[in-house]
Protein backbone atom coordinates (compact mmCIF):
# COMPACT_ATOMS: atom_id res chain seq x y z
CA UNK A 1 0.00 0.00 0.00
CA UNK A 2 1.47 3.13 -0.75
CA UNK A 3 2.10 6.05 1.82
CA UNK A 4 -0.39 8.56 3.10
CA UNK A 5 1.06 11.93 2.10
CA UNK A 6 1.35 14.58 4.66
CA UNK A 7 0.40 18.09 3.86
CA UNK A 8 1.86 20.77 5.03
CA UNK A 9 -0.16 24.01 5.75
CA UNK A 10 -0.35 27.25 6.79
CA UNK A 11 -2.94 29.33 8.27
CA UNK A 12 -6.31 30.57 6.91
CA UNK A 13 -6.32 33.95 4.93
CA UNK A 14 -2.49 32.72 4.24
CA UNK A 15 0.18 35.81 4.20
CA UNK A 16 3.60 35.00 2.06
CA UNK A 17 5.56 33.80 4.97
CA UNK A 18 2.67 31.45 4.97
CA UNK A 19 2.83 29.45 1.80
CA UNK A 20 6.23 30.29 1.36
CA UNK A 21 6.91 27.79 4.47
CA UNK A 22 4.66 25.42 3.76
CA UNK A 23 6.50 24.79 0.06
CA UNK A 24 9.80 25.13 1.54
CA UNK A 25 9.05 22.80 4.48
CA UNK A 26 7.85 20.52 2.06
CA UNK A 27 11.12 20.68 -0.61
CA UNK A 28 13.47 20.38 2.64
CA UNK A 29 11.12 17.71 4.06
CA UNK A 30 10.91 15.16 0.94
CA UNK A 31 14.81 15.77 0.92
CA UNK A 32 15.60 14.18 4.43
CA UNK A 33 12.65 12.17 5.15
CA UNK A 34 11.36 8.97 3.19
CA UNK A 35 7.96 9.77 2.79
CA UNK A 36 5.86 11.76 0.89
CA UNK A 37 5.28 15.91 1.95
CA UNK A 38 2.46 18.00 -0.48
CA UNK A 39 2.65 21.92 0.22
CA UNK A 40 -1.33 23.10 0.58
CA UNK A 41 -2.87 26.88 0.86
CA UNK A 42 -6.29 27.36 3.46
CA UNK A 43 -7.49 29.95 0.87
CA UNK A 44 -7.03 32.40 -1.77
CA UNK A 45 -3.54 34.24 -2.10
CA UNK A 46 -3.41 37.63 -1.44
CA UNK A 47 -1.76 40.45 -4.10
CA UNK A 48 1.46 40.17 -1.89
CA UNK A 49 1.65 36.57 -2.34
CA UNK A 50 0.26 36.08 -6.06
CA UNK A 51 3.17 38.76 -7.00
CA UNK A 52 6.31 36.88 -5.16
CA UNK A 53 5.35 33.74 -6.49
CA UNK A 54 5.01 35.35 -10.06
CA UNK A 55 8.30 36.78 -10.05
CA UNK A 56 10.00 33.57 -8.46
CA UNK A 57 8.30 31.32 -10.61
CA UNK A 58 7.00 28.96 -8.45
CA UNK A 59 3.59 27.41 -8.66
CA UNK A 60 1.17 28.36 -5.78
CA UNK A 61 -0.01 25.24 -3.58
CA UNK A 62 -3.16 23.75 -3.91
CA UNK A 63 -6.34 24.36 -1.73
CA UNK A 64 -6.81 22.22 1.06
CA UNK A 65 -10.94 22.35 2.23
CA UNK A 66 -10.92 19.98 5.36
CA UNK A 67 -8.19 18.29 7.24
CA UNK A 68 -9.98 15.43 8.55
CA UNK A 69 -8.13 11.92 8.75
CA UNK A 70 -5.25 13.80 6.68
CA UNK A 71 -1.63 13.62 7.65
CA UNK A 72 -0.74 17.44 8.62
CA UNK A 73 2.09 19.23 9.77
CA UNK A 74 1.15 23.00 10.75
CA UNK A 75 3.70 25.82 9.40
CA UNK A 76 3.50 29.63 10.46
CA UNK A 77 0.31 29.19 13.22
CA UNK A 78 -0.68 26.24 15.79
CA UNK A 79 -3.87 27.70 16.58
CA UNK A 80 -6.46 25.39 15.67
CA UNK A 81 -8.90 27.95 15.40
CA UNK A 82 -6.77 29.51 12.40
CA UNK A 83 -6.49 26.28 10.52
CA UNK A 84 -8.61 24.67 8.14
CA UNK A 85 -11.86 22.84 9.20
CA UNK A 86 -11.29 19.68 10.26
CA UNK A 87 -7.69 19.97 12.16
CA UNK A 88 -9.10 18.44 15.44
CA UNK A 89 -9.91 15.00 13.67
CA UNK A 90 -6.21 15.21 11.95
CA UNK A 91 -3.27 13.53 12.19
CA UNK A 92 -0.67 15.81 13.66
CA UNK A 93 2.38 15.08 12.87
CA UNK A 94 4.34 18.26 13.23
CA UNK A 95 4.24 22.07 14.08
CA UNK A 96 7.19 24.87 12.31
CA UNK A 97 6.00 28.35 13.56
CA UNK A 98 7.02 31.35 15.54
CA UNK A 99 4.01 32.05 17.24
CA UNK A 100 2.66 31.67 20.84
CA UNK A 101 1.89 28.17 21.90
CA UNK A 102 -1.44 28.03 22.16
CA UNK A 103 -3.28 24.39 22.75
CA UNK A 104 -2.29 22.06 20.06
CA UNK A 105 -3.55 18.19 20.43
CA UNK A 106 -1.73 15.47 19.02
CA UNK A 107 -2.49 11.83 19.42
CA UNK A 108 1.35 11.06 19.51
CA UNK A 109 4.45 12.49 20.38
CA UNK A 110 5.75 14.82 17.03
CA UNK A 111 7.87 16.98 16.00
CA UNK A 112 7.43 20.99 17.53
CA UNK A 113 9.45 23.23 16.48
CA UNK A 114 8.74 26.82 17.49
CA UNK A 115 11.12 29.99 17.58
CA UNK A 116 10.86 33.61 18.36
CA UNK A 117 11.78 34.64 15.23
CA UNK A 118 10.17 37.28 12.51
CA UNK A 119 9.02 34.40 10.22
CA UNK A 120 8.66 31.00 9.96
CA UNK A 121 10.40 31.11 6.85
CA UNK A 122 14.03 32.26 8.42
CA UNK A 123 13.34 28.98 10.24
CA UNK A 124 12.71 26.52 6.60
CA UNK A 125 15.52 28.95 5.28
CA UNK A 126 17.83 27.58 7.90
CA UNK A 127 16.66 24.05 7.80
CA UNK A 128 17.69 24.27 4.20
CA UNK A 129 20.94 26.09 4.14
CA UNK A 130 22.33 24.00 6.59
CA UNK A 131 21.24 20.68 4.62
CA UNK A 132 23.20 22.85 1.76
CA UNK A 133 21.12 23.00 -1.13
CA UNK A 134 18.87 26.02 -2.08
CA UNK A 135 16.89 26.71 -5.06
CA UNK A 136 17.04 30.23 -6.22
CA UNK A 137 13.48 30.41 -6.69
CA UNK A 138 12.64 29.05 -3.58
CA UNK A 139 15.48 31.42 -1.99
CA UNK A 140 13.48 33.92 -3.27
CA UNK A 141 10.04 33.02 -2.00
CA UNK A 142 11.68 32.52 1.70
CA UNK A 143 12.99 36.01 1.56
CA UNK A 144 9.89 37.71 0.54
CA UNK A 145 8.62 35.73 3.43
CA UNK A 146 10.73 37.09 5.93
CA UNK A 147 11.03 40.89 4.36
CA UNK A 148 6.84 41.05 4.29
CA UNK A 149 6.55 39.25 8.01
CA UNK A 150 9.33 41.50 9.78
CA UNK A 151 8.22 44.93 7.61
CA UNK A 152 11.46 44.45 6.39
CA UNK A 153 13.09 44.23 9.18
CA UNK A 154 11.40 47.16 11.00
CA UNK A 155 8.90 44.99 13.25
CA UNK A 156 9.31 44.30 16.79
CA UNK A 157 9.50 40.71 15.98
CA UNK A 158 12.56 40.81 13.30
CA UNK A 159 15.25 39.54 14.95
CA UNK A 160 19.23 39.17 14.35
CA UNK A 161 18.90 35.38 13.18
CA UNK A 162 15.70 36.97 10.51
CA UNK A 163 18.10 39.50 8.97
CA UNK A 164 20.94 37.08 8.94
CA UNK A 165 19.27 34.74 7.07
CA UNK A 166 17.79 37.55 4.83
CA UNK A 167 21.18 38.60 4.30
CA UNK A 168 22.23 35.15 2.84
CA UNK A 169 19.27 34.41 0.51
CA UNK A 170 19.62 38.04 -0.83
CA UNK A 171 23.12 37.68 -1.86
CA UNK A 172 22.72 33.74 -3.32
CA UNK A 173 20.10 36.51 -5.63
CA UNK A 174 21.78 39.67 -5.45
CA UNK A 175 18.74 41.28 -4.76
CA UNK A 176 19.16 44.82 -2.53
CA UNK A 177 17.07 43.93 0.57
CA UNK A 178 15.76 47.83 0.35
CA UNK A 179 14.98 48.32 -2.89
CA UNK A 180 12.95 44.78 -2.95
CA UNK A 181 11.23 45.71 -0.08
CA UNK A 182 10.40 48.65 -0.85
CA UNK A 183 8.59 47.26 -3.64
CA UNK A 184 7.14 44.31 -1.74
CA UNK A 185 5.69 47.26 0.90
CA UNK A 186 3.96 48.64 -2.01
CA UNK A 187 2.32 45.59 -3.37
CA UNK A 188 1.13 44.72 0.25
CA UNK A 189 -0.26 48.37 -0.29
CA UNK A 190 -2.42 47.41 -2.97
CA UNK A 191 -6.15 48.74 -1.15
CA UNK A 192 -7.52 49.55 -4.83
CA UNK A 193 -11.17 48.32 -5.62
CA UNK A 194 -11.31 46.33 -2.83
CA UNK A 195 -14.76 46.29 -0.71
CA UNK A 196 -14.74 47.48 3.13
CA UNK A 197 -15.65 44.00 3.80
CA UNK A 198 -12.59 42.77 2.13
CA UNK A 199 -10.58 45.28 3.72
CA UNK A 200 -11.30 43.84 6.75
CA UNK A 201 -10.76 40.29 5.70
CA UNK A 202 -8.02 39.96 4.31
CA UNK A 203 -5.79 39.47 6.81
CA UNK A 204 -7.83 38.27 9.34
CA UNK A 205 -7.21 36.26 12.84
CA UNK A 206 -9.55 34.88 15.24
CA UNK A 207 -8.14 34.21 18.78
CA UNK A 208 -9.96 31.99 21.43
CA UNK A 209 -9.54 33.99 24.87
CA UNK A 210 -10.73 32.61 27.56
CA UNK A 211 -13.63 30.99 25.74
CA UNK A 212 -14.45 34.65 24.35
CA UNK A 213 -13.70 35.03 20.79
CA UNK A 214 -11.59 38.10 19.73
CA UNK A 215 -11.33 38.52 16.18
CA UNK A 216 -8.34 41.46 14.65
CA UNK A 217 -7.74 42.22 11.01
CA UNK A 218 -4.87 44.26 9.66
CA UNK A 219 -4.48 46.34 6.74
CA UNK A 220 -0.23 47.20 6.24
CA UNK A 221 -0.10 49.88 3.87
CA UNK A 222 2.01 53.06 2.88
CA UNK A 223 -0.43 54.98 2.31
CA UNK A 224 -3.38 54.64 5.20
CA UNK A 225 -5.01 57.60 4.05
CA UNK A 226 -6.81 55.17 1.16
CA UNK A 227 -8.43 53.08 4.26
CA UNK A 228 -9.45 55.45 6.70
CA UNK A 229 -11.05 57.58 4.61
CA UNK A 230 -13.29 54.92 4.12
CA UNK A 231 -13.91 54.48 7.90
CA UNK A 232 -17.83 54.91 8.04
CA UNK A 233 -18.62 52.12 5.64
CA UNK A 234 -15.73 49.92 7.41
CA UNK A 235 -17.22 50.39 10.83
CA UNK A 236 -20.74 49.68 8.98
CA UNK A 237 -19.39 46.18 8.15
CA UNK A 238 -17.19 45.46 11.36
CA UNK A 239 -21.27 45.91 12.68
CA UNK A 240 -22.38 43.11 10.76
CA UNK A 241 -19.71 40.97 11.01
CA UNK A 242 -19.66 40.92 14.44
CA UNK A 243 -23.03 40.07 14.60
CA UNK A 244 -22.92 37.40 12.08
CA UNK A 245 -19.91 35.78 13.80
CA UNK A 246 -20.69 36.68 17.24
CA UNK A 247 -17.45 38.12 18.39
CA UNK A 248 -16.76 39.54 21.40
CA UNK A 249 -14.50 42.09 20.06
CA UNK A 250 -14.03 42.57 16.62
CA UNK A 251 -10.29 45.14 15.76
CA UNK A 252 -8.91 46.37 12.37
CA UNK A 253 -5.55 47.92 12.40
CA UNK A 254 -4.71 50.19 10.11
CA UNK A 255 -0.96 50.05 9.93
CA UNK A 256 0.88 52.83 8.69
CA UNK A 257 4.05 50.84 7.47
CA UNK A 258 6.29 54.07 7.01
CA UNK A 259 4.86 56.02 10.25
CA UNK A 260 4.96 52.95 12.12
CA UNK A 261 2.29 54.08 13.51
CA UNK A 262 -1.30 51.84 13.67
CA UNK A 263 -5.31 53.45 13.93
CA UNK A 264 -7.25 50.80 15.44
CA UNK A 265 -11.04 50.50 14.54
CA UNK A 266 -12.68 48.99 17.34
CA UNK A 267 -16.08 47.04 17.53
CA UNK A 268 -17.68 45.29 20.69
CA UNK A 269 -16.30 45.29 24.19
CA UNK A 270 -14.59 48.34 23.14
CA UNK A 271 -13.80 48.61 27.36
CA UNK A 272 -11.38 45.68 27.10
CA UNK A 273 -9.63 47.66 24.49
CA UNK A 274 -9.39 50.56 26.36
CA UNK A 275 -8.10 48.92 29.46
CA UNK A 276 -5.58 47.22 27.19
CA UNK A 277 -4.22 49.77 25.99
CA UNK A 278 -5.34 53.02 28.51
CA UNK A 279 -6.33 54.78 25.40
CA UNK A 280 -10.00 56.42 24.89
CA UNK A 281 -11.73 54.91 21.73
CA UNK A 282 -13.68 58.23 20.33
CA UNK A 283 -15.94 57.43 17.32
CA UNK A 284 -14.85 53.85 17.33
CA UNK A 285 -11.20 54.28 16.60
CA UNK A 286 -7.99 55.02 18.61
CA UNK A 287 -4.42 55.48 17.79
CA UNK A 288 -1.51 53.21 18.68
CA UNK A 289 1.44 54.71 18.64
CA UNK A 290 4.69 52.56 17.76
CA UNK A 291 2.27 49.73 16.72
CA UNK A 292 3.21 47.45 13.61
CA UNK A 293 2.44 43.71 15.03
CA UNK A 294 -0.12 42.53 16.24
CA UNK A 295 1.33 39.43 17.42
CA UNK A 296 3.59 40.84 19.83
CA UNK A 297 2.09 44.34 19.89
CA UNK A 298 -1.35 43.79 20.03
CA UNK A 299 -2.79 40.35 21.06
CA UNK A 300 -0.90 39.64 24.65
CA UNK A 301 -2.36 42.87 25.66
CA UNK A 302 -5.93 42.07 24.84
CA UNK A 303 -5.56 38.81 25.86
CA UNK A 304 -4.57 39.98 29.33
CA UNK A 305 -8.04 41.28 29.42
CA UNK A 306 -9.76 38.55 28.91
CA UNK A 307 -7.84 35.85 30.93
MG1 LIG B 1 1.43 34.35 8.83
MG1 LIG C 1 4.66 34.30 9.87
MG1 LIG D 1 1.53 38.89 8.83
Amino acid sequence: MPKQRTYIIGHKKPDTDTISSAIGYAKYKNKTQNEKYVPARAGELNPETQYVLKKFNVQKPNLLKSLKDKKVILVDHNEFSQSVDGIEQAKLEGVLDHHRISKPESQKPIYFHTEPVGSTSTMVAEKLLRYGELEKSLAGILLSAILSDTVVHRSPTNTKKDEEIANKLAEMLDINIEEYGREMLEKKSKIGEKTPREIVLGDFKEYEMANRSVSIGQVETVSPQQVLEKKEKILDEMNDIIKERKYDLLLLLVTDLLEEDSEAFVVGETKRFEEAFGERVEQDSAFLEGVLSRKKQVVPKIRKQFN
